[in-house]
């Protein structure tokens, strides 16, 4: 059974390697995915099932049933790039200059439209599983759109399952943890105003760049003087804007950065400091801080059944591992694990040789990993489902 299975899986992966390599060339920003979506509707439509696309935007899902079970499972696989200019040569690089599947959605629509034609097939389980294509998954939320616009009374999950590629890990290795596995992400935009002059006469106005320097150095020790050294937490910042002259003091500088934080008293706390510093430091430097503080991402946090019950599947298709540490990154799944007990689940895709991460001009998705994928997918629904 586990061989012609294995046969099977294998026999799909040709088609989806081209299918993979077409969405590649043709990669989509949020909420923009309308080819992609199309292409996914077309393939779901040839399976026998129906799509039910502009769930979210351009979000797409469709259901699976087998048997007369209740039980229900959602695997999610989201589809946007990146704006970033693709800089691998390959022969399938992006067509469209400037977008760039730079973090391998490309793969996760191909592993789970995979897992689909391979379900759709065999269907050796009891109950439904949606198999749910979410736009906008870098910074534009769209795993928040979709529930917002219904996904999960229409499709109510009793399991949700996502995976992402994951170059830190070689491939054929699967892991995940109980609990926190990837950070909220939080993002702030001070803006330090002062009067603006002549830069020969600084004590007439507030200087707003002298405030704005003190602004950085405080808020980096934010985290080693205001955090508990038992908890975790980043504060990054990674902009700064201000001045158009060697002799004008300018009237305004922007600081702009990032928070990153597993539990929500950790985040309060931080939001709560950055506000004080910013306070203190208009005061002491007579300048207007504005700030503006914006939670993007919640953490994603793995229920911890789900976490064990994808280790099992997974150890069933690969090398399955523990993993010790959740990472910095953010990931909008989260959403969806406040709404619905689940896991998110790490699919190692490195080559053995330095590997180029997520995100980087000359990152491409490993085909080599695509069979691994659609097993792990076909594992998560045949034990969560088992008829
Ligand atoms: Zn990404
Ligand atoms: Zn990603």
């Amino acid at each position: 059974m586990q061989s012609s299975d294995s046969a099977e899986i294998d026999d799909l992966v040709v088609p989806l390697v081209s299918f993979r390599r077409d969405i590649h060339a043709n990669p989509e920003l949020a909420y923009e995915e309308h080819r992609t979506a199309n292409k996914i509707e077309e393939a779901l439509r040839e399976l026998g099932l129906e799509a039910h696309p502009g769930i979210g935007g351009t979000g797409v899902v469709a259901s699976l049933k087998v048997g007369s079970s209740d039980r229900t499972i959602g695997l999610r696989a989201d589809m946007d790039a990146l704006p970033i200019h693709e800089e691998t040569g390959l022969p399938y690089a992006s067509r469209n200059p400037g977008v760039f599947h730079g973090c391998g959605h490309d793969g996760h629509v191909s592993m789970l439209l995979g897992a689909a034609q391979h379900l759709a097939h065999t269907r050796r389980f009891d109950g439904t599983v949606h198999f749910i294509f979410q736009p906008a998954e870098e910074g534009r939320a769209g795993a928040r759109a979709m529930i917002e616009d219904g996904l999960f009374e229409r499709f109510p999950c009793d399991r949700m399952f996502a995976f992402h590629n994951w170059p830190d890990l070689p491939a054929g290795t699967i892991s995940t943890r109980p609990g926190p596995i990837m950070a909220a992400a939080d993002k702030f935009e001070i803006l330090v105003e002062g009067r603006g002059g002549h830069a020969a006469m600084p004590h007439q106005t507030p200087d707003a760049i002298l405030a704005a320097s003190d602004l950085v150095t405080q808020l980096n020790s934010l985290v080693s003087r205001r955090i508990s050294p038992m908890s975790t937490a980043v504060l990054s910042v990674t902009q700064i804007e201000g001045g158009t002259s060697h002799n004008v003091l300018p009237a305004a500088v922007c600081v702009v950065g990032t928070v990153r934080t597993f539990d929500a008293v950790v985040q309060d706390r931080i939001e709560e400091s950055l506000r004080q510093v910013a306070e203190g430091v208009a005061v002491a430097s007579g300048t207007r801080v504005t700030v503006n503080y914006n939670r993007y991402y919640p953490a994603t946090i793995n229920n911890a059944e789900a976490a064990e019950e994808a280790l099992t599947a997974a150890a069933g298709v690969a090398h399955a591992e523990l993993a010790p540490q959740p990472a910095f990154t953010s990931e909008d799944f989260g959403f969806m694990l406040q709404a619905c007990e689940g896991a998110y689940i790490w699919l190692g895709q490195g080559r053995g040789n330095e590997e180029i991460p997520l995100h980087h001009p000359r990152y491409d998705f490993n085909d080599d990993v695509l069979a691994t994928g659609i097993r792990l997918h076909v594992a998560l629904v045949e034990r969560h489902l088992v008829s």
